[in-house]
């Protein structure tokens, strides 16, 4: 057996395989030798399980071990059409089979000779029948494979030519030299599997592996192979995580001192709740450690949890302390609504605070640039404008960011490159589950507010679909007539304008239901209520636009605000009681939650509805969760075992998300928890011990690493 081809080797390179079956193959994604046996069968037929032909019940597929009875018979029909005819029988009953237009099958059955045929056998008065089965000669004493792969093909490719492709190269490839996995995290694994039920004890090697899941004689084998290539895949997954984090080690962030916090709890119409405290004692302690180590803490919470006073008291504590402090919102609303929200309550306390985003008109933008390099500003809040160039600190101490799961990993290093080491608040109102947060956030400790302030209302929620439009009109109105405000959300129709819908996602048993575009239903509900205030805003508005919409709206001088998600992260207008989520269907399960939190938050009974016409049976279920919890983490876990982990990742720069890098192949982050621990924990030793990856074990996995961040968009650094 030569050893001439390597993972890299292109696909051409092969034998049968030439410029039109190379095009076939990139459909797929194959264009190399290693990526052809990384593409795995979709499915197995399992045609060891041979059954008596008088078991078949009509329909069925099955496999059935049979002897050619006689000579079989090409028939000709319609002038060109050549029907193979074949009888063929085991000691229970005889089958008719045919085969079309493949009239060389005539000199291949021989009579006497026993094959298993594997396809759907029919009954038809009384006969027993196959068509187009798919065969192998029985030779006794050489046992027949009991799974047969099957391959996802694109057009013009055949099983038999993937197969044929991937048996040579695995014929002629020495597998071991192209493991990804060191062997040293193979030891790992193999030793972590011993106390673990969940895990097999002894991972395959590449070669055995690659055997076991092409051609697995036994469901033992596929185990162990499909074990060894999840964890493979989420090895590689938090590798790439691991490395892209920066080390947390430095020893230079501000050493803060205890402040005594009584006028700012003074200033709060409200106390805070017990989960609230404990909050924020953790990060007293984080800014007041004598070592000098940066705090780099996760505010997690449900939505109206009340994250942002906590963080208040973190700037409070900062300000105090002589130093600046910067909060950082992911859209010029949210960031004027939190220098709304903490303006009044810290400058009661005598803390200078200045907003600047997008829409800051040059000459304040100056005057706040001056301020902030002088000191005179101690808290500054803004959007990603924080981080340009011409922002100077005279003093950052802490930076603060909201919503950060919408910020790239590199904007959030970036601004705290502004203060060298500062220390660090990320407040996430996405509920991450807690699996996943220990993958995205291993570097940072988590403060968790699992408890909702006292008093907080239900917000009733509905399941609704078209043919509630008129009543939904009516309870619009009732709503307005009594006082109170509604928001509309419709998921924005082009891909660009809003970063937050998915529209990778399709509802797979149907078309996508028409989607309502902000502008145009606008139009049409102001129509319908031609005596209420209707105002819209999205994505592609400017950011001054926006922000006029929602301050009006806040003031209560809209009455029906159409938006796309721009409104799903963090404004608070207590006034507004109804929120109709349209196309409900299009929208992530936290997603939906989050916007299911923007009412209910002042005195009014709260409603909110989600329309969808969706008759999947999918997206029923995701939106029947929904009204069923109204837990954010609870959600968020259903969300991820229905949808996956797209909506919960970090995304780059632009928003995009790291589609890519995520798209696994095998593994499911829900179902596969403890390898995704087990993989967590190998790559963190692993980017430990070689954070460059320079050991020629790791090169394999260094390429792979930098083939796949190139991929998702990012680059490590
Ligand atoms: P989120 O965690 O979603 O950011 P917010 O910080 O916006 O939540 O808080 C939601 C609302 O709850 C705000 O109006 C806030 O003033 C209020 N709130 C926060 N903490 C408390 C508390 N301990 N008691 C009563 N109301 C509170
Ligand atoms: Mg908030």
């Amino acid at each position: 057996m030569g050893s001439t081809i390597t993972f890299d080797t292109k696909i051409t390179a092969l034998p049968g395989i030439g410029v039109k079956r190379a095009e076939a193959f990139a459909k797929l994604g194959i264009f190399c030798a290693g990526d052809l046996l990384y593409h795995f069968p979709r499915a197995y037929q399992h045609r060891g399980k041979v059954k008596p032909l008088c078991e078949a019940e009509d329909g069925e597929v099955c496999a059935v071990m049979l002897t050619i009875a006689k000579e079989p018979v090409n028939v000709t029909v319609k002038g060109r059409m050549t029907l193979t005819k074949v009888v063929a029988f085991d000691e229970t009953r005889r089958c008719q089979i045919t085969f079309f237009n493949q009239s060389y099958l005539k000199d291949v059955f021989r009579i006497g000779a026993a094959y298993r045929f594997y396809g759907k056998v029919t009954l038809k008065n009384g006969q027993c029948e196959m068509v187009s089965p798919a065969f192998e000669p029985y030779i006794p004493g050489v046992p027949l494979p009991e799974f047969f792969p099957v391959y996802p093909l694109s057009e013009g490719l055949t099983q038999k030519t993937v197969k044929d492709a991937i048996r040579f190269v695995m014929d002629h490839c020495d597998l071991e030299k192209e493991d990804v996995l060191p062997d040293s995290v193979r030891r790992l694994y193999s030793q972590q599997g011993e106390d673990s039920d969940n895990m097999p004890g002894n991972m395959p090697g590449l070669h055995d592996a690659m055997r076991f899941i092409h051609d697995p004689a036994d469901y033992a084998q596929l185990n162990a192979a499909r074990n060894r290539f999840i964890f493979e895949e989420l090895f590689v997954f938090s590798m790439g995580l691991s490395l892209s984090r920066k080390p947390v080690q430095r020893r230079d962030a501000p050493v803060m001192h205890q402040v005594d916090a009584t006028v700012f709890y003074q200033a709060l119409p409200f106390a805070f709740t017990p989960a609230q405290q404990r909050c924020a004692q953790q990060i007293e302690k984080d800014l007041i450690n004598e070592e000098g180590t940066p705090m780099a803490r996760l505010l997690s919470g449900d939505v109206g949890s009340g994250k942002t006073v906590v963080a208040a008291l973190a700037a409070y504590l900062c300000v105090k302390n002589d130093y600046q402090c910067a909060l950082m919102a992911p859209t010029g609303i949210l960031a004027r609504q939190h220098y709304e929200d903490l303006s009044d309550l810290l400058g009661r306390l005598g803390v200078e605070t200045a907003l600047l985003t997008g829409s800051t008109k040059a000459a304040e933008k100056r005057s706040i640039y001056a301020g902030l390099a002088e000191g005179r500003i101690q808290l500054v809040i803004g959007t990603h404008a924080l981080i340009t160039e011409a922002v100077q600190f005279h003093r950052l101490g802490l930076v603060i960011t909201d919503e950060q799961h919408r910020f790239g990993v590199r904007q959030r290093a970036a601004l705290a490159e502004k203060g060298k080491e500062v220390h660090m608040l990320v407040m996430s109102a996405t509920p991450i589950p807690r699996t996943l947060s220990l993958i995205l956030y291993g570097d940072l400790q988590i403060s968790e507010i699992d408890e909702l302030p006292p008093g907080r209302q239900q917000v009733d929620t509905f399941v609704v679909n078209e043919s509630y439009r008129q009543r939904l009109n009516g309870f619009i109105e009732k709503c307005i007539a009594g006082g109170g405000q509604v928001y509309i959300v419709c998921p924005s129709v082009e891909p660009s304008e809003e970063e937050l819908v998915d529209l990778s996602y399709k509802d797979t048993d149907e078309a996508l239901p028409k989607l309502k575009s902000a502008v145009a239903y606008t139009e049409q509900l102001q129509r319908e209520f031609p005596d209420r205030r209707v105002d819209f805003v999205h994505g592609k508005l400017k950011e001054a636009q926006k922000e006029r919409v929602m301050t009006a709206f806040a003031a209560g001088d809209i009455d029906i605000l159409v938006s796309t998600t721009v409104i799903e992260v963090g404004v608070n207008v207590p006034n507004a009681s109804l929120m109709i989520v349209e196309n409900a269907e299009r929208f992530g399960l936290s997603q939906l939650h989050q916007l299911r939190g923007r009412v209910g938050r002042g005195k009014r009974k709260s409603y909110c509805v989600f329309v969808s016409d969706a008759k999947s049976d999918t997206a029923k279920k995701r939106l029947q969760a929904l009204k069923e919890n109204q837990n954010g983490y609870k959600i968020a876990e259903i969300d991820l075992t229905l949808r996956g982990p797209g909506d919960f990742l970090p995304t780059r720069e632009g928003g995009a998300k790291q589609h890519g890098a995520l798209h696994f192949k095998l593994a499911n982050l829900c179902d596969d928890l403890d390898l995704l621990k087990a993989a967590f924990r190998a790559a963190e030793s692993v980017a430990g011990e070689d954070p460059l990856l320079a050991a020629p074990e790791h090169a394999r996995l260094k390429a792979q690493l930098a083939n796949l961040w190139t991929q998702a968009g990012t680059t490590l650094n």
